[in-house]
């Protein structure tokens, strides 16, 4: 990953202007959201760093996909961004989400969604948790393996649930790796299970990875869901949940949405034909990427450190929201307080005392030679996986306790 970036060399797109902030300036390729908030942004002047949403663009996104994909059930994925705000407004618009923790039920709850519309697709969770779900009312869960399945049984009875397979994540910018799913025998296996167990053997899962370039990745999945469905035929198996994975406006050139819906579509008219199974899916990133700018101010400029490398501190980083680009996985676009100026490459770097704290160093940025302290950076299409990521909460579990304790001390009685 890394290594590719290297050569790649990503800067601004149209490259080679010699002027700033022309990636700013570039549409992406989902369509330009980003000016409602950089003038509100400009109005405001909140203090930086922050991020800004703008749920208008939250509702197109959902407009959008509902349009694309009209017999999908939209399940927002919470984690990418909870803002309490965007929960309610995409209740308003009659979505479903999908939960991973008892914070992200309550955090739904809270916002006036209906417990049936939730979906706890987290495959790992305690049985107190499940409980506390169905308490709640929550009847969907994603299982992968048997012991959360018998776990879902004991305290969530009679709940129906998805079996998430795993499928290859090539193509996506930030892949999930073996974390999660089973393969479709196994899957075969712990949906015969749940019937005997007297839950509902409702469906089959995947997620391709997040911001999938590759509309061909759909295809993998649904294949892997039709050896699913073939080997339990009879138990009533009729959901397909085909994750998220679809793409926001970063540098990277990600195909419209309709390429993505019509190489779904077709995948399932290739494997399920007439006898078409109800679909879901889980949108993250695609409702509330481009809905969303960070605003960073530089801290620090310097002179080339390096031959023509110019180092950029911003004040903010890593840790304070930009997580995704650990190993440059994700490329912001970019939009500076001097676009229009003359640019040179620079390293982008965030502002702790971290050596990791750096966003891009291999992914060369042209940036304005004149910025120094101060001055804006703006990160475009950043609504998601920021602020969840840099917040005391992320997808709903809470901070890790610090517990201090002096060695030398002894501890009282
Ligand atoms: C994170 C997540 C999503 C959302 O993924 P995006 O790539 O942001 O669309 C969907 N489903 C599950 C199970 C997830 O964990």
């Amino acid at each position: 990953m890394t290594d590719q970036s290297a050569t790649t060399g990503v800067t601004d797109r149209p490259h080679g202007t010699g002027v700033a902030g022309t990636t700013a300036s570039t549409t992406g390729p989902i369509g330009s959201t980003d000016t409602p908030i950089l003038d509100h942004l400009d109005r405001r002047a909140p203090s930086s760093p922050c991020l800004v949403l703008d749920l208008a663009v939250v509702r197109r996104r959902h407009e959008q996909l509902r349009s694309a994909l009209p017999d999908a059930r939209i399940c927002y994925a919470v984690k990418a961004n909870p803002m309490p705000e965007v929960v309610a407004e995409l209740v308003r618009l009659g979505a479903s989400f999908d939960v991973a923790s008892t914070g992200e039920i309550d955090l739904c709850l809270r916002q006036g969604a209906a417990a049936e519309n939730l979906s706890y697709g987290n495959t790992i969770k305690k049985r107190a948790d499940i409980a506390y779900a169905h308490e709640c009312g929550v009847r969907l869960f994603a299982t992968d393996s048997e012991p959360d399945l018998d776990a879902i049984a004991d305290s969530a009875p009679g709940a129906s649930v998805f079996c998430r397979v795993h499928v290859d994540n090539t193509g996506s910018r930030t892949p999930f790796g073996r974390k999660f799913g089973c393969r479709p025998d196994h899957a075969a296996r712990l949906l015969t299970r749940a019937r005997e167990l007297g839950l509902d053997a409702y469906g089959v899962s995947f997620h391709i990875g997040s911001q999938q370039l590759e509309p061909d990745a759909w295809e993998h999945g649904l294949a892997a869901v039709r050896d699913v469905f073939e080997q339990v035929a009879g138990l009533d198996v009729r959901m397909v949940n085909i994750g998220g994975g679809l793409p926001a406006a970063h540098t990277d050139d990600a195909p419209e949405l309709a390429d993505y819906a019509a190489r779904i579509e077709s995948s399932l008219d290739d494997h399920f034909g007439s006898a078409r199974p109800e679909l879901l899916i889980e949108p993250g990133r695609y409702l509330v990427g481009d809905a969303g700018v960070v605003r960073s101010e530089v801290v620090l400029a310097t002179e080339d450190r390096e031959p023509d490398r110019r180092w950029i501190y911003l004040d903010v980083g890593r840790y304070r929201g930009l997580a995704e680009t650990e190993g440059e996985a994700i490329g912001y676009r970019i939009r500076t307080s001097r676009d229009g100026d003359p640019v040179g490459p620079a390293v982008l770097a965030g502002p702790t005392c971290d050596g990791d704290d750096v966003l891009y160093q291999h992914t060369l940025y042209d940036m304005p030679i004149t910025l120094r302290a101060g001055d804006h950076v703006d990160l475009l299409s950043a609504g998601a996986y920021t602020a969840s990521y840099s917040s005391v909460c992320f997808n709903g579990f809470p901070p890790l306790a610090t517990h201090c304790f002096d060695s030398e001390r002894r501890e009282r009685p």
